[in-house]
């Protein structure tokens, strides 16, 4: 009320001196508002979709069972991990304690026991599944490869042998600077088989990324590929490991390993070594390194996109845990199933649902070297009619580009196979959403938007698709064993329904990270430091709503404050994505004398962005997202833009568009940015 009274005044604000005792007052008002500490909520979305019964009757995990999970982890927490750990791990001998929190916020979990990742991978299925496909790899340029787990196996087992031959062992770390496909997960694998840390670096990065990165962890190997073919382009990869290592620097690193995928590189005499000249000739056995439940399976350096990237570490017990039970209860994983999951093995959706999650348990999943647009909008589409696709598992980002192509596109693919549909990475707006469950899953498919992070290994709050409706936008409740709470901040619980709050965890869980790489300290201050050492604190704003599910509103970083308002920036842009001439929007605050933060919303069109402009589109925003959620998010500017600044694994970078709506210098690392070009459009 406030501000529309303000926009009805604004004539006053040119009258000099009135403009001077409004910002005081405003400012005022906002200190006495941001008392409130908490994310208002300005979303209508009620829609509910509840699972056919024919997917109800087939569920791997019904309400009932879903219910007798939850009761049993709200009886005894660690009894209940204890128990999943026992029946779907296969331990070389079993932990004594389930939790030692002794040490909190570095709680332990599985002490005493002994375990291999690869193993629970890999060889416990050869017996039953060794000749089935474990992964179906599509290239660029369209061949398929098949690897039976028998195959896997092997490769792994020379491959590990390969690394110890060059004295790598437990404990040692290896950087992994390859393309998405077979290749990087033999290469995980063959690490957790010999005990060594692998730290996967996304191929996008630059080589200063690289390098940094590689420093940290002090690597003794790095594991790399001379190129890669990416929608129809050679990607190089050994250029940036060679320039990260030039003029002494890496000094940790003593070999490079170099898998050839496509017409060769130069190679460092003394230092280089090519994959297909030392791991063909391996013996086929390779004794698994039994290790501590705590010992580090790898480190992954978070995306960046908020500061200085912090090297994640996570454990081999706990970890390997929660992305195999995540995925029965998610995915509602069945034999027969075949699962894709499109995140690149450099983030931590392919590590847990691409490299280790569907080979724990034992299924067909589908590797994609490509893009989703090469070489046309229909890749996707008709590669989940070739494989037969029964869990789709992919990107807001992904969805609301492949719908901005049209609904003709899919519709020439028989999509028929599928039966669930997943997204992950960022809140997922619900035209986004809708579009999904209509026109890819046909209206049958449940979609499980599932919220989690680096940190927490695997999936936090999620549906269990044959349990449960599921809403547009709302990634719904959080899984058995995961307890999580909605605060302000001072830590005190927010009951009032809709309004935002902090996302924290309130109990520790299996797959936590364990610590930040070499600096406890930074681990325990950046998660722990805001309520003590139990108290987990994600970094997001979320909001419960009157069935207690819970919608994610953003990094808290994010969180625009207009006027004393604490508004997530998903609803602005949510509202935005509903316009139908809109394909994608964004919106950070820029500093505003007397609101606090003005909104500036950055907005891709969908047709010809000049005719847009011509046709005075802005304006119609500004009043459309006024209309819908109430003056107080109306944008102060839209600009129209031809794309937006993301990361590779595809979130929108809003703190660089932060800087640039305040016109500052970019300090930040854009080498992730798949098109560095946008950036003049971006600046107005
Ligand atoms: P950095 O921590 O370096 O800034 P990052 O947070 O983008 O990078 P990730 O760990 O890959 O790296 O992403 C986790 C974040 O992604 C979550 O904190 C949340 O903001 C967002 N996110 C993930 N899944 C969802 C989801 N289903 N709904 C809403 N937001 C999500
Ligand atoms: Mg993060």
């Amino acid at each position: 009320p406030l501000l529309d009274y303000y926009g009805a005044q604004s004539k006053l604000f040119t009258m000099p001196g009135v403009g001077h005792v409004l910002t005081i007052f405003n400012q005022l008002c906002a200190e006495l508002d941001a008392r409130k500490h908490d994310i208002q909520s300005v979303m209508h979305e009620t829609r509910r979709f509840a699972p056919s019964e024919a997917f109800v009757v087939a569920a791997a995990v019904d309400a009932e069972r879903l219910q007798a999970l939850h009761r049993h982890a709200a009886e005894d927490h660690v009894g209940f991990w204890a128990a999943q750990a026992r029946t779907h791990l296969t331990w070389q001998r079993m932990f004594d304690h389930a939790l030692d929190d002794s040490r909190a916020p570095h709680y332990q979990w599985f002490s005493g026991g002994l375990i291999n990742a690869s193993y629970n991978c890999l060889d416990r299925h050869l017996d039953t599944r060794g000749e089935q496909v474990a992964i179906t790899f599509e290239t660029d340029d369209a061949q398929v490869i098949r690897y039976t787990y028998a195959e896997l196996h092997r490769q792994v087992c020379q491959l590990g042998n390969a690394l110890r031959s060059l004295g790598i062992g437990k404990g040692d770390r290896v950087v992994l600077y390859l393309p998405m496909g077979p290749q990087a997960v033999i290469a995980m694998q063959a690490c957790a088989r010999i005990g060594a840390v692998h730290s996967a670096v996304f191929g996008g990065f630059s080589a200063d990324s690289l390098k940094d990165r590689i420093e940290d962890a002090g690597a003794r190997l790095v594991i790399t590929a001379d190129a890669a073919p990416r929608g129809g382009k050679r990607v190089d990869l050994k250029g940036a490991v060679d320039k990260a290592l030039s003029n002494g620097g890496c000094a940790s690193v003593e070999r490079v390993l170099v898998y050839q995928r496509m017409d060769g590189c130069p190679m460092h005499p003394q230092r280089d070594l090519r994959w297909q000249d030392l791991v063909p000739s391996q013996p086929t056995h390779c004794e698994p390194e039994w290790v501590d439940a705590g010992h580090p399976l790898f480190l992954l350096y978070t995306s960046g996109s908020t500061g200085k990237p912090k090297g994640v570490q996570h454990s081999t017990g706990g970890y390997l845990l929660g992305a195999t039970v995540t995925m029965q209860w998610v995915f509602d994983l069945k034999p027969g199933d075949v699962f894709w999951c499109t995140a690149d093995v450099g983030w931590i959706t392919g590590h847990s649902y691409v490299a280790y999650g569907p080979l724990a348990n034992g299924i067909e999943q589908v590797m994609f070297e490509g893009v989703p647009t090469y070489p046309d909008g229909e890749r996707f589409w008709r590669m989940i009619a070739a494989h037969k696709v029964s869990i789709f598992y992919t990107a807001p980002t992904a969805i609301r580009a492949l719908m901005r192509l049209g609904d003709e596109l899919p519709a020439r693919h028989d999509l028929s196979s599928l039966r669930l549909l997943g997204t992950v990475g960022e809140p997922i707006n619900p035209e986004a959403w809708l579009w999904y469950h209509r026109v890819i899953g046909g209206g049958r498919c449940p979609i499980v938007d599932t919220w989690w992070q680096t940190e927490t290994g695997a999936m936090m709050i999620a549906p269990v698709p044959g349990a449960m409706p599921i809403k547009p936008g709302s990634c719904t409740r959080p899984l058995p064993g995961i307890c999580i709470d909605i605060v302000d901040e001072d830590g005190v619980p927010v009951t009032q329904i809709g309004r935002g709050g902090l996302l924290v965890v309130t109990k520790p869980w299996p797959s936590m990270l364990s610590t930040i790489w070499g600096n406890d300290a930074r681990y325990a201050e950046t998660y722990f430091g805001r309520f003590g050492n139990s108290v987990y604190v994600a970094g997001d704003g979320a909001q419960r709503d009157e069935d207690g599910d819970v919608w994610i509103l953003g990094r808290i970083d994010d969180v625009l404050n207009v006027s004393g308002h604490r508004l997530g920036t998903m609803e602005v842009e949510s509202a935005l994505a509903a316009h139908p001439r809109v394909a994608e929007a964004a919106v950070v605050g820029r500093p505003h004398d007397i609101k606090g933060e003005a909104i500036l919303a950055f907005v891709v069109v969908r047709g010809e962005r000049e005719h847009a402009i011509a046709s005075g589109l802005q304006r119609e925003l500004c009043g459309w997202v006024a209309e819908q959620l109430g003056a107080i998010a109306r944008p102060d500017e839209v600009r129209l833009v031809d794309g937006l600044p993301k990361t590779r694994s595809g979130k929108i970078m809003r703190r660089l568009l932060r800087s640039i709506g305040a016109g500052q210098h970019l300090t930040q690392d854009t080498s992730t940015l798949e098109n560095p070009a946008i950036l003049d459009q971006l600046r107005g």
